[in-house]
Parts: C-alpha cells; sequence; structure tokens
C-alpha cells in the first residue's frame, strides 16, 4: 500500500512527487515510458520558460541549484508588435529580481528532477508502466502492465498527471473541453550573431505571436505561432530558407540568424477537464489543464496547484483519512485553483485573441497598448507579477520554505 500513487512520470508528475513525499509517506510513479527518453540536446531540444515562482517553489524544495546550473535567467523582456512603433520592456532589476524567469531545456529539467526522485528512498518510480485501468472504495486500486505482464499498486490517494490525452482521466469518466485556436505552433532553436544573453523577446504579429527565449550563449529557443497553412508552407521549406523567413519576422534585433535546429510543429489547442477530483483522485499537469503555449504557464501552474496541494495534505496522514475527509480535502483543492486557473485561461486565451487579430484597429490598439503600458509602471508591474506567477497570493513553497 501506497499513500500516494502518480499516474504518469513527466514534469508535473516528478514535481508531485517531489512536493508531496515526506519521509513517513511512500509515493509511486507510474511511468510508460523508459527513462530518460527527452534527450534531445543542444541545437535540437526542446525547452520551456519557468517563472519566477516556480524558481521559488524550486527553492523550497532544495533543488535550484542543480536546475539553475542548467537554466538561462530571463532579466529582460521586450514586447514588440511587427511594424509599429509600441514597444514595451519589463526588467527584473525594477522589481529587485534576479531574474523575471528561466529558461531550461526540457531535458535537462527532467534529469534534475529524476536524479531529486532517485535520491528519495520513500519514492519508487516504475518506467514502462503502462496505466489500464482503476477503482476506488476505500483506497484507490490501478491496474497496469509492465513487461506484458498485468500489475497492481494500492494507494490511498492518486494523482492523474498522464497529460492532455490522459487515459486515467477518460476511465474516472471526468469529461474534458478541447479549444482549437485554429492555429500552429513552429518550434526549433536558432543561433543569432549578436546575442543578448539575457533577453527574452515576444513579437507579436498578425500571423500570431514569436517567441524568442535565451538558452544562454547565441542560441535561442523559438516559438512561432502561424495560421495551419503557413505553419506547413514554413515546415517544408529548407534550412536556409526556413532561416530567412523567420529572420524577416523577427527583424535583426540579435543580429544575423546563423543556424536553425530541427523544427517541431503541432496544432495548438487547450484542453482543460470539467473537474479537477473524483473521490481519492486529482487532476494536476497537462491532464488538468494544457494551455496555449504563447503565454509559457502551463507547467508553471501546474506547479502552482501542486504547491497548494502540499499545503493542504501537509499534516495529514493520508492513511487514517476517511472517504469524507478525502472529499473535503478534494473540495478544497479544487475550489482554491479554480479562480487562479480560470485567471491563467483567460490571460492566455486574451493574448491569442489581441494578438492573433488581422484588423487594422486591433494593430493600432495592440501597439498604442505596449506604448501606454511602457509609461505606467504600476499597470506593468502588475503584468510582470502576473507572468511570474507571484500574485496569486501565498503559500509556503511560495514563499520559498517547507
Ligand atoms: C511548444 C510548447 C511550449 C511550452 N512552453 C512552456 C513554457 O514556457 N512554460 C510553461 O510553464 N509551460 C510550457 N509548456 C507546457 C509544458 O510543456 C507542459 O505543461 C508540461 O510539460 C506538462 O507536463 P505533464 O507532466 O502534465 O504532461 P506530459 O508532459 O504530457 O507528461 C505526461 C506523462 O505521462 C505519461 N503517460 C501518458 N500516458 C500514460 C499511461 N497510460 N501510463 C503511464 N504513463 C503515461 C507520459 O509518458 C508522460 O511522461 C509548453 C508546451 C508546449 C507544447
Amino acid at each position: 500500500m501506497r499513500d500516494v500513487a502518480i499516474i504518469g512520470g513527466g514534469l508535473v508528475g516528478l514535481c508531485a512527487a517531489l512536493v508531496l513525499q515526506h519521509p513517513r509517506r511512500r509515493v509511486a510513479i507510474i511511468e510508460a515510458t523508459a527513462p530518460g527518453q527527452l534527450q534531445n540536446q543542444g541545437l535540437n531540444a526542446r525547452s520551456l520558460a519557468l517563472s519566477a515562482s516556480s524558481a521559488q517553489i524550486f527553492r523550497a524544495l532544495g533543488i535550484w541549484p542543480q536546475i539553475e546550473a542548467s537554466a538561462a535567467p530571463i532579466r529582460h523582456i521586450h514586447v514588440s508588435v511587427r511594424g509599429r512603433w509600441g514597444v514595451t520592456r519589463l526588467r527584473a532589476a525594477d522589481y529587485d529580481l534576479d531574474a523575471l524567469g528561466y529558461v531550461i531545456e526540457n531535458g535537462a529539467l527532467s534529469r534534475c528532477l529524476l536524479q531529486a526522485v532517485r535520491a528519495c528512498d520513500n519514492i519508487s518510480v516504475e518506467h514502462g508502466a503502462e496505466f489500464e485501468s482503476l477503482a476506488q472504495d476505500a483506497t484507490v486500486s490501478i491496474e497496469y502492465r509492465k513487461n506484458d505482464r498485468g500489475r497492481r499498486l494500492e494507494a490511498h490517494l492518486a494523482l492523474i498527471a498522464d497529460g492532455a490525452r490522459s487515459r486515467a482521466r477518460e476511465a474516472l469518466g471526468i469529461c474534458h473541453r478541447t479549444v482549437d485556436y485554429g492555429q500552429s505552433v513552429v518550434i526549433c532553436n536558432a543561433e543569432f550573431s549578436e546575442p543578448k544573453i539575457d533577453t527574452a523577446y515576444e513579437r507579436f504579429t498578425p500571423q500570431g505571436p514569436l517567441a524568442m527565449l535565451p538558452l544562454g550563449s547565441k542560441r535561442y529557443a523559438c516559438v512561432w505561432t502561424l495560421d495551419p497553412q503557413q505553419a506547413a508552407q514554413v515546415m517544408a521549406l529548407a534550412d536556409p530558407e526556413f532561416g530567412a523567413r523567420l529572420q524577416d519576422c523577427f527583424g535583426f534585433r540579435l543580429g544575423l540568424l546563423e543556424r536553425v535546429g530541427a523544427r517541431f510543429s503541432a496544432p495548438i489547442l487547450r484542453t482543460s477537464a470539467e473537474r479537477l477530483r473524483r473521490e481519492r483522485c486529482l487532476l494536476v499537469g497537462n491532464a488538468a489543464n494544457a494551455l496555449h503555449p504563447v503565454a509559457g504557464q502551463s507547467f508553471n501552474l501546474s506547479l502552482r496547484d501542486i504547491a497548494c496541494l502540499y499545503e493542504l495534505l501537509i499534516d495529514q496522514d493520508l492513511a487514517s483519512l476517511d472517504g469524507d475527509q478525502f472529499t473535503s480535502i478534494a473540495a478544497e483543492y479544487e475550489n482554491l485553483r479554480a479562480r487562479e486557473q480560470r485567471q491563467v485561461i483567460r490571460y492566455g486565451d486574451g493574448l491569442v485573441t489581441l494578438f492573433s487579430n488581422e484588423l487594422p484597429l486591433f494593430d493600432h490598439a495592440r501597439a498604442a497598448g505596449l506604448g501606454v503600458l511602457d509609461l505606467l509602471p504600476a499597470l506593468k508591474t502588475q503584468a510582470a507579477f502576473a507572468g511570474m506567477g507571484l500574485s496569486f497570493g501565498g503559500n509556503r513553497l511560495l514563499r520559498g520554505h517547507l
């Protein structure tokens, strides 16, 4: 019997294990893939932006030094609209912070988390373990398959962290809503001749936003939103032609684009579960909310969800809780998180609507909006703190201690 079972050992499942474990709790993770599958490195790596709130949570867990060693700080953010004068700049120093956020390769983050998980005797990870079904009564009973053999795991609490197409969510009968933004994202890394190593760029174009995030030295992670036809076109180009299109869209703020890495494209969808709980099972990560990548918020939001769960469960002996007590903790979790999740979803949707609309009126409005924002420190601070995940109220982990 385990105290906590986590279905899905992706970035969020691993974080959840580290947050919820303590010496008297036994935690088990079941993960379908073999270890170390996020291996793409260098120019071909995939990466994500960690907000200041995520850094704070990792500090509380004592694993920030390892993560920081592989992460590139964002000390400046430059937001502009292609072909317009409106620009806004955010600077970490204005908020007394070392960085507004950090960019890290998914593979490097996953390795740090896995290493930390392996250092905890009370967390077990089963790789190559495919979730099949679950049943709930006084405990949660999880059936999974490993090496062609059916196995079972019992736990007092289960976290569902198996991603946007969650099978476990489906097994619980929890419906989800998918919003198709009618856009696609093209992702690649690029090297520039005049890098500004701690500056991130968000550039809004009529086709959609283009983010250029610093990865250290000359390397930037590019997240380029386009309509699906244009995405298919640029994906079909050879590297030199693709580089020229990207340079034309982004401009010359970082000098000449010298090299691009492997490209990847996918339709942009948002998937939200209609509820976050059923009896002893709670949804976290992409299984709960998989958001549009433009705002770079899904993982950061999930970490704050888990930080909230930490606070609710900190003094609880999970083995001694009856069904009603679980229900009331789960309901509190859902209530506490609903407002912030809605706000973050609205923020992402708002950015897509405002910055992807080709009507000239919108074009002037967004340029003027950025110009005005740059002149209004209070408003800018509010926007910056929302982006950093620091404006949603605190809990122990967000304050940086356990
Ligand atoms: C282009 C792009 C850019 C992004 N940028 C950012 C960013 O800058 N900042 C940010 O906060 N977020 C960002 N995100 C979102 C972020 O990547 C996700 O929020 C995060 O990776 C979700 O992690 P997860 O563990 O919930 O889900 P997943 O990464 O999908 O992991 C789910 C895990 O469950 C396992 N699994 C699935 N099915 C089963 C099964 N049946 N049995 C056992 N295991 C199973 C999978 O193998 C996987 O390991 C971005 C996303 C994209 C697409």
